[in-house]
């Protein structure tokens, strides 16, 4: 089948967030639905391998944050293509504790659920939430994954239910600019300063990734 028909449905980028004893936890995602709006209920997917999906497992208890085109992109890179396990992704981020889970500031909303289902999958898990309380924290339009996907340049990591393959292989279009990909997450610079060399103390916006997992791709 011709796989990126499923580029045509729409979905949303999101942090989901929630405890692993008393450590915080949390990683990207952007397979999250609306069930029916009463009993206001919720689907989520999250990848087995993904840390986060064995912590909202055993909490019983998630939010999700609702990145905005205005939220700063590095946070879908704190979130996503590193894991829970090892580390804190909360260091530099602005949250606030609601009914016991973390809530991002830079969203413009969220949605805290209870679990009440799941289904497996063969490589997900589907959480079906029952929503206790959520909140709309700002005006700006909710990032669609089509605008990460086209204007902040990002890709899914390999886990992501909305990864297709040959995305991994995807050369950016044609360009005279010069052009750095960043081998850990798929962001790429084609900024107005066109570097011939990237400086050396450069970071992936997206992913933190050093200059080094940057390749040229002009
Ligand atoms: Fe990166």
């Amino acid at each position: 089948m011709n796989k990126s028909v499923f580029r045509n449905l729409s979905y949303g980028v999101y942090i989901i967030t929630t405890m692993d004893g008393d450590r915080k936890v949390g990683c990207t995602a952007n397979s999250a639905m609306q069930i029916t709006s009463d009993p206001a209920t919720i689907a989520l997917s999250l990848n087995h391998e993904n840390y986060t999906n064995s912590c909202v497992a055993k909490t019983k208890k998630f939010a999700i944050n609702i990145l905005s085109e205005k939220s700063d992109p590095s946070l879908i890179g704190t979130f996503g293509f590193k894991s829970s396990k090892d580390n804190d992704k909360y260091t530099d981020v602005k949250y606030k504790m609601i009914e016991g889970v973390p809530v991002i500031e830079d969203s413009c909303g969220y949605i805290i659920c209870e679990v009440i289902d799941t289904m497996e999958t063969s490589t997900h898990t589907v959480f079906l939430g029952k929503v206790t309380t959520g909140d709309t924290l700002d005006k700006a339009p909710a990032m669609t994954y089509a605008y990460y996907h086209n204007v902040i340049r990002g890709t899914a990591p390999k886990n992501a239910p909305t990864y297709i393959p040959s995305e991994d292989d995807k050369k950016p279009e044609a360009s005279s600019k010069v052009q750095w990909k960043c081998g850990i997450c798929g962001y790429i610079y084609d900024g107005d300063v066109p570097f011939e060399e990237l400086p050396d103390t450069w970071v992936c916006p997206l992913c933190s990734a050093p200059k080094s997992a940057f390749e040229k791709v002009s």
